[in-house]
């Protein structure tokens, strides 16, 4: 058996893995549905501190990655969920900035590329400007802590007081990194449709791309994530639902799946039944074949 299949083929489909047991068992639970593309979180996203990375669990993931086919750009680390890098308080800031540099040296041991997270919250603390300039300082601060990782920042639903939800909040916060080589997005479809900006029809996804485009840059994007949504666009509320299932429904992700602007880099399901996630996978392999 080869991985030249999959090696070859320019859609990155896979999704957000488990790393219990060890960050090591995510690449084999990747492969054992079909994927060619994974995320996995380097710690436990619900704790602050995690014991580092033993040398043997570091060689164990990249033997695995390598011989699985897996390649750095293949793969989407998520940070934890605790971390705000806009928090209005300092002593909060200060200790998200250094779980944030913690995960983004984990990344780098691990021979990984990109790092997700999400941006911040201003808490209705502070202005959405003063958040957005915080959380571009972190990224500068981690940028200078940590060298090669990229700070992928996912848009959100809006949910609270969180900033990202609109296309402009990225803007702000890249025209404030002082490392454009070094910051990217990651389009998750749940949240952009309940922020708003339709993906129901191939005709709004085109809108919805192009304003994407027009005010972020698509060069930006380096990865997606793939989900159905079960609120209505604008409901501002982040609740996944398996691909077709929900509000946004097959078009969205037939059309993704087909376009090559979405090529080579990780498409990741973050749907909420894993026993479908091979199915899911391969339909949208199928679409990519089709095209
Ligand atoms: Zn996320
Ligand atoms: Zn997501």
């Amino acid at each position: 058996m080869t991985n030249s299949n999959m090696v070859n083929d320019n859609k990155w489909v896979g999704a957000h893995v488990s790393a219990a047991g060890g960050v090591d068992q995510a690449p084999v639970r990747a492969k054992e549905i079909g994927a060619n593309a994974f995320a996995l979180f380097t710690k436990n996203q619900r704790q602050w501190v995690a014991k580092p990375l033993d040398e043997k669990t570091i060689a164990n993931f990249k033997r695995k990655c390598a011989a699985l086919g897996f390649t750095a750009e293949q793969i989407l680390p998520h940070d934890s969920y605790l971390i705000n890098l806009g928090a209005p308080d300092e002593e909060k800031l200060a200790q998200s900035r250094a779980a944030f540099i913690d995960e983004m040296e984990r990344c780098e041991q691990l021979g990984l590329k990109l790092l997700n997270f999400h941006p911040g919250s201003h808490l209705k603390k502070i202005s959405e400007e003063e958040c957005l300039r915080k959380i571009a300082e972190s990224i500068n601060l981690a940028h200078q802590a940590v060298p090669n990782v990229i700070a992928v920042i996912e848009n959100t639903a809006g949910q609270g007081s969180n900033l990202g939800w609109r296309f402009e909040h990225l803007a702000q916060i890249i025209e404030q990194v002082e490392d454009k080589s070094r910051v990217g997005v990651c389009i998750d479809t749940c949240h952009t449709f309940a922020a708003g900006y339709d993906l129901s029809t191939i005709e709004a996804c085109e809108t919805t791309f192009a304003e994407f485009d027009r005010i972020v840059g698509m060069h930006y994007l380096r990865a997606m994530h793939i989900n159905d949504s079960k609120n209505p666009c604008g409901s501002r509320v982040d609740r996944h639902h398996s691909l077709g299932e929900g509000t946004i429904g097959w078009s969205c992700f037939e059309y993704i799946a087909k376009d090559p602007r979405f090529d080579r880099i990780p498409l990741i399901l973050e749907t909420i039944n894993p026993d479908i996630w091979a199915e899911e996978i391969n339909k949208l392999r199928q679409f990519h074949l089709e095209a």
